[in-house]
């Protein structure tokens, strides 16, 4: 297939390498990123976006694709496709497809989960937005970049999916991390504490494949000094997503937004700045019950 791809970073990179290995004619665009191997490089995004029958977006946020969207869509040809696999707020995806609709072309929110490892290894998971004719023309693409797409309905659910996803992440993460804290202060042994929980109804993700306690369950970024991973910056903005979205919805969140705000303070105040997410097990090692 002939492929746009713009935002060529940490993740867009790896899967715009991966399209090309598996045989795919990818012209690239980013505003500062290096051309990855085997990627040509255009002068500007429409130019990227001419002649492709799939434009691919890889962009730090919804505004920046909102600008992108705008400059792109009027380059694109009929029937092509816009596939955002960006982490967006869900009104700029949703308002983004209705700009692609209204010049006949198709397009896709289809935000990932898997991070630059995922991405470097083609098993991203793809959650997908949009409509049926779309996503069957970024099946073949998404089976290249990621080991899994569900298509969880029209255009904005792709978005919705992942930030309620990550929202019981986050919160999940948090509850793991003080409960460890805690097993500490109460004289409970680190392995003790995994192997119960790990097979009890307290068990998640965070504690059984991303364990924050380093040396204990699988190998994690705890056992690397907490570099990402899954940086705990993306996980704040992932949470304030949710939250956004909560109150456009007016949907009760108490626990996303406690997550948001304690996230928000680790990477803002404390020492939380590009370190994984799971850190948050030494932040509460280092704290007492009183301190606010
Ligand atoms: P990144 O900052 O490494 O890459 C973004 C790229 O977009 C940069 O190279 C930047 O130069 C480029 N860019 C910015 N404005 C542009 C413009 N107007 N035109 C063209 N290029 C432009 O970020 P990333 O880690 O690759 O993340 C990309 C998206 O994927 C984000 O929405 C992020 O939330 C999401 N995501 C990231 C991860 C992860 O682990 N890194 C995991 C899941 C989802």
């Amino acid at each position: 297939m002939k492929i746009g791809f713009i935002g060529l970073g940490n993740m867009g990179a790896p899967m715009a390498a991966n399209l090309v290995a598996a045989g795919h004619q990818v012209t690239g665009f980013d505003t500062a990123a290096l051309a990855p191997e085997g990627v040509a490089m255009a002068a500007s995004a429409a130019a990227a976006a001419k002649g492709a029958e799939v434009v691919i977006t890889m962009l730090p946020n919804g505004a920046i694709l909102r600008a992108v969207a705008a400059e792109v869509t009027p380059a694109m040809d009929a029937g092509a496709v816009l596939l955002d696999c960006s982490t967006v707020d869900v009104a700029s995806a949703r308002d983004v497809a209705a700009m692609a609709a209204a010049v006949g072309l198709g397009a896709l929110d289809a935000p990932v989960s898997g991070g630059v490892g995922g991405a470097q290894a083609g098993t991203l998971t793809f959650m997908v937005g949009g409509d049926d004719a779309s996503f069957a023309t970024a099946r073949p693409l998404f089976e290249v970049m990621g080991s899994r797409a569900v298509h969880c309905g029209p255009s904005g659910n792709g978005q919705a999916a992942k930030i309620c996803n990550n929202m019981i992440l986050g919160v999940t993460m948090i509850a793991t991390c003080e409960a460890f804290a805690l097993a500490d202060k109460l004289g409970l042994d680190r392995q003790a504490m995994f192997d119960v929980v790990s097979t009890s109804s307290g068990q998640s993700w965070s504690m059984t494949s991303y364990c924050p306690a380093p040396g204990i369950g699988p190998k994690s970024p705890a056992d690397s000094d907490y570099r990402p991973g899954f940086a705990a910056d993306l996980m704040l903005k992932d949470l304030r997503l949710s939250q956004e979205a909560a109150e456009a919805a007016d949907a009760d969140t108490p626990m996303g937004a406690l997550a948001a705000a304690l996230y928000a303070r680790f990477v803002e105040e404390e020492d939380g700045r590009g370190r994984d997410f799971s850190a948050m097990l030494p932040r509460f090692e280092g704290r007492r019950r009183a301190s606010p």
